[in-house]
């Protein structure tokens, strides 16, 4: 038995019918499913959709969480209430092709993979600079967290031991991608394409995503700290070689107000403790947030009989 997990945030007038589109292809191919929805606080009527679909088909279950927690965190929702053997986790607009599903149960249950990995063999259509920023993201991750996650998406099968294992990781600032390649297992990728869109347009804002990517790097690695050190390195370096010419004009007798050098020492002494401070205030929020143990999500209601008992 699988469970298809999907994140669904305002997909209202698409969800009914990309649901059922996966269902009746993994109906042709015998594959035994069942559906977990988790709606990630939207604000038009895919609730009232998602209802729909569980009182239309018992095989469909629907979580709603308090607010519009992120992506992550219906992840989350969904896999701690996931009751089948394998979970196959997707995104609701159907960019993760359905028809590659019966390829990652093969792969799970005949060659035992506990992870297949989805991987995008293109990025479909996207616009230049998302390319290019995704392009920057991963390269800065790799480079900083020793971790390649280069084309990893969140396409993917997880059977239960990746599950369980990824369930027992405390920590709150998530980036499923990260976490579900840090847990390892015996693990596999299947290349896809990313398909369009089924209607509707993106949820992600620019500024969403760059606190994704903070977030991921930061949560993996001290590496900007680093950053910080070489910058006072360098520094000292500097102050070092104007303090001997600053020395040497003093016993020569030629010291002359030296406003561009004080002036210039202020400007990267200053800008120095901004970059610092910016970097250890990043840490401090983080440990602010560990420390604060909050639930990850808030789950406001729950129907159906496809969870996992607790
Ligand atoms: N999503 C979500 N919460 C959010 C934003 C998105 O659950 O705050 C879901 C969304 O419904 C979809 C998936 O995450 O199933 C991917 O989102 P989207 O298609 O907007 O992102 P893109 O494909 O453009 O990266
Ligand atoms: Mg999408």
């Amino acid at each position: 038995m699988i469970t298809v997990l999907m994140p669904v945030y305002n997909e209202g007038k698409y969800i009914y019918n990309n649901v059922m589109k996966v269902d009746s292809l993994l109906i042709e191919k015998g594959i035994e499913h069942q559906f977990l929805l988790v709606d990630d606080g939207s604000n038009d009527n895919t609730w009232d959709e998602m209802c729909r679909l569980a009182s239309d088909y018992p095989h469909v279950s629907i979580i709603r969480l308090s607010r519009n927690f992120g992506k992550e965190s219906a992840l989350c929702a969904g896999l701690e209430n996931a009751a089948g053997d394998a979970v196959v986790i997707m995104d609701s607009d159907l960019q993760h092709p359905p028809e590659y599903i019966p390829e990652m149960v093969r792969l799970w249950r005949e060659e035992g993979y506990n992870v297949v990995e989805g991987v995008k063999e293109d990025r479909g259509k996207e616009s230049l600079g998302s390319k290019l920023a995704a392009l920057l993201f991963y390269r800065t991750f790799r480079r900083t967290t020793g971790i390649d996650i280069g084309v990893a998406s969140d396409f993917k099968l997880m059977d239960r031991s990746a599950v369980e294992a990824w369930k027992k990781l405390p920590e709150r600032n998530i980036f499923f991608r990260g976490l579900s390649a840090w847990v390892g297992f015996k693990r596999c990728t299947l290349p896809f394409k990313v398909a369009p869109r089924a209607g509707g347009d993106t949820k992600w804002t620019f500024s969403a995503l760059v606190r994704l990517a903070i977030n991921s790097i930061t949560a993996y690695t001290a590496a900007p700290l680093f950053i910080v050190f070489w910058l006072g390195v360098l520094m000292g370096i500097g102050a070092v070689i104007l303090g001997i010419q600053t020395l040497y004009n003093y016993f020569a007798h030629q010291s002359v107000p030296g406003f561009s050098t004080v002036i210039l020492l202020l400007l990267f002494i200053g800008s120095a403790i901004m970059i610092s401070l910016s970097i250890i205030g990043l840490y401090i929020a983080k440990i602010y947030d560990e420390v604060k143990a909050r639930p990850r999500y808030i789950i406001m209601s729950k129907k159906g009989n496809a969870f996992f008992e607790q």
